[in-house]
């Protein structure tokens, strides 16, 4: 196990979720968003000196999404309630990171959590909202508002287990959403697939033992950060794959990994929504991954993943960054991802179309799995069909919130990629 090379009172409540709707022009000119982006410039205000895991990160994917996609909807992030944190972490777990919360912002100075992973004055906001977002886009996946979503947020949270922060991940966020999805949306099976560089130690130690959960990674393996992930690393109900690299892994071995292994695994496994650790750190110029992709292998393998989700659970993904630390290499990548996310959410708008036009046919049971009438499904597919007065509701929140988009673009106009990340940590996320 590669060792981590040093790095950089509890509340009584986070802040209640604002939920605050704020939209880009797609959704403002009455067009349902069929695949959101999610992001709070809040996320940015964590920021350690001279880390990897820094602003500038998220900042640059927006700015690549936003000149890609000039009109893609666009929501805040939420906060995320304890009552949420506590579908996956422990109580333990969430007072001790808000106590070190409350203990930075009283004296100003960084707080560790383990060698490298430290907060600091602003880091409270970033770490609820980028779980908040997550939380948030499932809920609207959950709805039938948006097909897919994708949450570009920071800190990430794939290293985060129940009961430990770790990796530059505070709490994870892809874990709490997969636990709100089952205990609290109605989705009998969730699955996660994490590409990240780094195997998903957080995520496979909350969800190894839940029978109705599913986890698969690829990850540079074999003694690399976190030292987990091994093939025989199963899950207790054979849920879980593991499939570790050697370093200078490229393309063709990733490929073949998912299409010979984990899509067969997740397809048969049948989930009900699923989520994707995006990290984009196995590109080949990232300066902390060990791997060779390219942009190109993060869109093939968010469209293989989106036909998975297309055949069995109405095309329903959320996806949420986790690492990835060049920025050019993380923005190309991220703009693959999201092409990929986009073009499977129009598909699926257009077959739920020809469903709802040819409803005899969708009586018949040929209409393919958006005639599935389990609880999230048939929200989803009637959802899908025509506008709703969530949809309505949604319009009028995005009309009251401009002003919030407005400040959304200036924050992100304002801030500059900065190449300040470099240097000391080892580990990441
Ligand atoms: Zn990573």
């Amino acid at each position: 196990m590669a060792s981590l090379a040093a790095a950089a009172a509890e509340v009584a409540a986070v802040a209640s979720p604002t939920n605050q709707l704020s939209t880009g022009q797609g959704q403002l000119n009455g067009e349902e968003p069929a695949t959101l982006v999610i992001h709070h410039s809040a996320c940015e205000g964590h920021q350690i000196p001279r880390h990897f895991e820094c602003p500038a990160r998220s900042h640059s994917i927006m700015k690549a999404l936003s000149d890609n996609f000039p009109s893609m909807p666009r929501q805040l992030a939420p906060n995320i309630t304890r009552e949420e944190l506590s579908l996956f972490h422990t109580e333990r777990l969430i007072g001790k990171v808000f106590a070190r919360c409350a203990a930075s912002e009283q004296s100003g100075n960084l707080v560790s959590l383990d060698v490298d992973t430290a907060i600091m004055p602003r880091s409270r906001e970033a770490i609820t909202r980028a779980a908040g977002a997550v939380a948030h886009a499932t809920k609207e996946v959950a709805a039938g508002r948006c097909v897919n979503a994708f949450c570009c947020v920071r800190p990430p949270g794939h290293h985060a287990t129940p009961d430990v922060s770790m990796g530059f991940c505070f709490f994870n966020n892809v874990g709490v959403a997969a636990g709100m999805a089952h205990e609290q949306l109605g989705f009998e099976r969730v699955a996660v697939v994490d590409f990240d560089v780094h195997h998903g130690n957080g995520t496979q130690a909350g969800l190894e033992k839940l029978p109705y959960a599913f986890f698969a990674s690829t990850h540079v393996g074999y003694g690399f950060y976190p030292g987990t992930g091994e093939a025989h690393e199963r899950g207790k109900f054979k849920n879980v794959i593991n499939m570790p690299f050697l370093e200078g892994t490229g393309s063709g071995d990733f490929r073949a990994a998912y299409a010979d292994v984990i899509l067969p695994a997740l397809r048969e496994f049948d989930p009900d929504i699923v989520f994707i650790s995006a990290g984009f750190d196995a590109h080949e110029d990232d300066p902390l991954g060990e791997m060779e992709l390219t942009a190109d292998d993060f869109g093939w393998v968010t469209r293989e993943i989106c036909a998975v989700a297309a055949d069995v659970c109405n095309g329903r993904v959320v996806s949420a960054l986790e690492g990835g630390y060049n920025f050019e290499a993380i923005s190309k990548s991220a703009v693959a991802h999201v092409q990929a996310l986009r073009d499977a959410a129009a598909a699926q708008r257009g077959r739920a179309a020809a469903a709802a036009a040819a409803p005899a046919a969708a009586e018949e049971g040929v209409a393919g799995p958006a005639a599935v009438g389990e609880g999230p499904e048939a929200a989803a597919t009637d959802e899908t069909a025509q506008p709703t007065l969530a949809d309505a509701a949604i319009a009028a929140a995005a009309v009251e919130t401009a002003a919030e988009v407005a400040e959304l673009e200036e924050a992100i106009a304002k801030l500059e990629v900065t190449e300040d990340a470099a240097l000391t940590p080892t580990a990441q996320s």
